[in-house]
């Protein structure tokens, strides 16, 4: 025994812990911006989960075939 290193005091800088911030209760930032539909006209507030540019209602789906253009 004896060998029993002893941490560096000088790491152990008295830092100021347990401060808490004054305006505590605040959502925290998580960096999502607040997205809304891309239609013009609609303002549909897009989740972050959506990764879609649309609305759930104006989302693009599979095109139920275009006419008159396609051969
Ligand atoms: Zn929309």
């Amino acid at each position: 025994m004896g060998t029993r290193k002893e941490p560096s005091l000088t790491q152990d800088t008295p830092t100021i812990i347990g401060r808490i911030p004054e305006k505590s209760g605040k959502t925290p930032k998580t960096g999502d911006e607040e997205r809304v539909c891309a239609e013009p006209s609609c303002d549909t507030k897009l989740t972050r989960y959506n990764t879609s540019e649309h609305c759930y209602r104006h989302k693009p789906r599979r095109f139920p075939r275009v006419r008159g253009r396609l051969r």
